[in-house]
């Protein structure tokens, strides 16, 4: 249903957001791409619709190149972004009639359709809710609503429960299962619910696939020791800032190596390290996290 085959994205600043990608995604199958931020992942999902042009390889969804046909995915692919769109002026009803309405529905049928989806998200309640009376949460069902009202056959979603509340998460998967669509890629940095819903996780870091598998086993690569090393236009910064977190570390010159027991956790340090501090480059080692992965390799069950 999806096919990616060696994506490579530079960004015209210099900045390399994917390296050498290759993504599957079958038929039937609910497919994460999870990673902290910055690794690349909203670029991926660009990349997938067609808004962001790769620098090299190749992009097909049913059969289609996106890159040389971006117009195909308009019908065909349903897309929730990270970005919380809202239409203050516009009740929830009023904007899942408007996407239907484009594609040429009309009378009860338009209607009919409308509560459906609403009842698939959970938001009947609030069908004459406006815009600027909605939660955060309640703003990204409606996104949902607006991807799936027209039964895509393809999902494709950004971190589909950021601010999303506990209650409502449910629902997001609940209205994602239930959607009718036969393929769903979508990106997320939460590991625990990537492993309760996808069928197949995919593990990016720095632009790069380091791991791909069933979801309980790429979670269990994340329980595995890792080694961090970067190096940063402020040394003096980052050695303050690990001091302060108390991680064990070496540093040789501008080259700082960060041990940690659990990749989680270099991950989620990593996260905070790039909020404040411009990294130059970044390697992530987990030498128990590449046996893991050529023993997953030798059993067959990861290509
Ligand atoms: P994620 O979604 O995993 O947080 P992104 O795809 O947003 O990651 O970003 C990947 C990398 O590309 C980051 O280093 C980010 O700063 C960089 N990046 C994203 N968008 C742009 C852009 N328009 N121009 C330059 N660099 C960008």
């Amino acid at each position: 249903m999806i096919e990616v085959a060696d994506l490579t994205k530079e960004y015209p600043n210099g900045t390399r957001a994917n390296a050498g990608l290759s993504l599957t995604v079958n038929e039937g199958e609910i497919v994460g791409v999870i990673g902290p931020n910055g690794a690349g992942k909203t670029t991926l999902i660009r990349q997938l619709l067609g808004l962001l042009k790769p620098t090299s390889g190749r992009i097909r969804i049913l059969g289609c190149d996106v890159v040389s046909h971006p117009h195909m995915i308009k019908g065909r692919v349903g897309y929730v972004p990270q970005a919380p769109l809202t239409y203050p002026s516009l009740t929830v009803a009023e904007v899942i009639s408007f996407v239907l309405g484009l594609k040429g529905l009309r009378g009860a049928g338009l209607r009919e359709r409308v509560m459906e989806t609403l009842t698939l998200v959970g938001l009947e309640q609030s069908a004459g809710s406006f815009g600027y009376q909605l939660s955060r949460g309640m703003a990204r069902l409606v996104l949902l609503g607006m991807a799936i009202c027209q039964n895509p056959p393809v999902l494709i979603l950004d971190e589909p429960t950021a601010m999303v509340d506990i209650e409502r998460k449910e629902r997001v998967w609940h209205a994602i299962t239930a959607s009718g669509a036969r393929a769903v890629v979508l990106a997320s940095h939460d590991i625990h619910e990537v492993r309760e819903h996808c069928t197949r996780v995919y593990l990016m870091v720095g632009g790069k696939f380091i791991a791909e598998g069933p979801p309980h086993e790429i979670a269990a690569l994340t329980r595995l020791s890792t080694v961090l090393t970067i190096v940063a236009d402020d040394s003096q910064r980052v050695e303050e800032l690990l001091v302060e977190s108390g991680d064990m570390f070496r540093r040789k010159g501008d080259v700082f190596e960060i041990v940690f027991p659990e990749l989680v956790m270099a991950l989620s340090r990593l996260e905070l390290i790039r909020q404040g501090i411009a990294l130059r480059y970044v390697h992530l080692e987990a030498p128990s996290l590449e046996r893991a992965v050529k023993q997953l390799l030798l059993e067959g069950r990861v290509q």
